[in-house]
């Protein structure tokens, strides 16, 4: 099959998607692991490594002022698109998801008969070449972007997974985190499965190689029910894309169209990204084929009945990209109303409302409008600086924030300053923050975060840090953590605001990290089990 030129023949990346949900929401070094068909050896799996240090040590070093924010576990996208270089395409839907992760980039295509696959460590821009792309042929491919919350940040931990199953070969690429990991290790290990990596996401595809079942459909039946956790998968077999949702709908699926041709996606802006349109989310339990063009080419099935719905809240505060919708929900109006809420429960007395950039902004433009107060860039982000793979010498890592954020003196000069934010998890950034703007002359800084205390560690596919190091688990007064950030005052959103603003029912949502109660049984250290229980006794935590 000749690849078509990207955007040009196809109309791929032309003009502007309607987007559904915005509608109506008006109100490391690395190496190429298996490159080429797969089962084959390639000579380019001993290519030499890139001189990048993309360890996940380094990019936590790096990364230092991101640490007080959760950070997401992947990104996963699929295509089923004859006449297209659906490598090509599925990198562009890639780069769009790269804010899910940044360890690892993997894509895997079929041309019919054979699987082929390139994954490496580091960003999706360093992980593929021109030639990489040149070998990924067919019509249907599936990729990939990681950041690890199980298993380490080791290539052989990057996906998709490719494994040869009783149906032939597949790839699967997955998002989420299972709670019953090593129930399901243990059990594979003793029937023999050849298990390699510390992954979970290997784990599903043990069991999908292994079950039993004449479609993919009935293996997955057999095999969602073994799983408990969080997982959006996509599958991809020799002739079919796959999209799979778990039954608590924990993390987001979303399917699309460009011309005739079927994409799932993480999030709508991958899709958008690349010229289409988002037609729905994936339903929790929801299984869908796509082996085909047009109407007829996907087909929509129950993998499970839903169950103890549990969407992550922060997905809606603050990982998917603004420009994405869920549930019909388009993110930069969720959080614009966000910060409306906390403008109604923090009424604080104030010169300016500014946003940390660039997660909080639309939050910081709702609470400014609602307050009739001015709206201003208070901190400017060099937004490239993470890219960078020149590490900072003691001297440059020592000025810490200052590396990547600059306060602006000429609009903080003698100002009380509301500062909105979307989270704190250890209170490691926001402090240094604050003394920027107090030394770029603010008068007074006020903290609106427009999420509740993270309190309790997240099991479902989120790397936070261990309940001993967050900041509002360590101090249980509001007035605390402010002295500790070094603010006048501090306000987090409430659960019911934040329910608001998202404008969905309350029992559809995950509110572990806030709560301490989960949708599932976790495996919680025996410590924390104590401290909850003490807290839903005496009815002092988060409602
Ligand atoms: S515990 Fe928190 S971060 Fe984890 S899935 Fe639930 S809402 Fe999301």
């Amino acid at each position: 099959m000749a690849a078509v030129a990207f955007g040009v023949q196809s109309g791929w990346l032309k003009g502007r998607a309607t987007v559904p949900c915005a509608a109506s929401d008006n109100r490391k070094a690395g190496r190429s692991v298996r490159k080429g068909v797969v089962g084959e050896t390639s000579a380019d799996e001993t290519m030499a490594p890139l001189v990048v240090d993309s360890s996940r040590e380094f990019w936590e070093r790096w990364e230092d002022d991101e640490p007080d924010r959760p950070r997401e576990a992947c990104g996963v996208f699929g295509l089923y698109a004859p006449g297209e270089d659906v490598a090509r395409v599925t990198y562009f839907g890639l780069y769009a998801l790269q804010h899910r992760g940044q360890e690892s980039a993997g894509i895997a295509t079929s041309d019919g008969s054979a699987l082929h696959l390139h994954r490496q460590m580091g960003l999706v821009s360093q992980a593929f070449t021109e030639d990489d792309l040149a070998t990924l042929p067919g019509h249907l491919a599936i990729g990939h972007t990681r950041y690890s919350t199980t298993g380490s940040s080791r290539i052989e931990n990057a996906q998709p997974f490719v494994m040869t199953g009783t149906l032939g070969d597949f790839a699967l690429a997955h998002n989420g985190n299972l709670t019953n990991t090593e129930t399901l290790r243990a059990r594979l290990l003793r029937e023999g499965a050849p298990v390699e990596t510390s992954s979970d996401s290997e784990l599903i595809a043990h069991l999908l190689a292994r079950a039993s079942g004449a479609t993919y459909v009935e293996k997955l039946r057999r095999v969602m029910p073994q799983l408990q956790g969080a997982y959006s998968l996509a599958i991809l077999t020799p002739d079919a894309v796959i999209g799979v949702r778990d039954p608590h709908g924990i993390r987001p699926l979303a399917i699309g169209r460009v011309q005739d041709h079927w994409i799932i996606a993480s999030e709508t802006c991958a899709i958008e990204t690349v010229g289409g349109e988002a037609v729905r989310d994936v339903s929790p339990g929801e299984v869908i084929v796509i082996a085909n063009d047009g109407e007829d080419g996907l087909r929509a099935h129950t993998g499970m009945a839903p169950q103890n719905l549990a969407a992550c809240l922060f997905e809606y505060i603050y990982f998917a990209r603004p420009d994405s919708c869920i549930s019909d929900r388009s993110l930069y109006l969720v959080r614009q109303r966000m910060g409306a809420q906390l403008a109604a429960e923090f009424p604080v007395a104030a010169d300016i409302v500014i946003g940390v950039p660039d997660s909080a902004t639309p939050a910081a433009a709702g609470y400014a409008a609602a307050r009739s107060l001015p709206y201003a860039d208070g901190l400017i982000k060099n937004r490239y600086i993470g890219r960078t793979f020149i590490q900072p010498d003691q001297r440059l890592r020592q000025l810490g924030v200052k590396m990547k954020f600059n306060a602006l003196g000429a609009v903080l000069q003698g100002k009380r300053v509301v500062m909105i934010d979307d989270s704190v998890v250890r209170g490691t950034t926001v402090r240094p923050l604050v003394k920027l703007l107090r030394d770029a002359g603010a008068a007074e800084v006020h903290l609106g975060i427009t999420s509740p205390p993270f309190r309790w560690p997240c099991y479902l596919g989120l790397d936070v840090a261990g309940r001993d190091q967050l900041i509002a688990a360590r101090l249980s007064k509001v007035e605390d953590i402010a002295a500790e950030i070094g603010v006048d005052s501090l306000h987090y959103l409430s659960l019911d605001g934040l329910i608001a603003a998202i404008d969905l029912p309350r029992d559809t949502f995950c509110t572990g990290c806030f709560t301490g109660v989960y949708p599932m049984p976790v495996q919680m250290s025996q410590a924390d089990r104590q401290s909850l229980e003490r807290e839903l006794a005496a009815g002092t935590g988060v409602s």
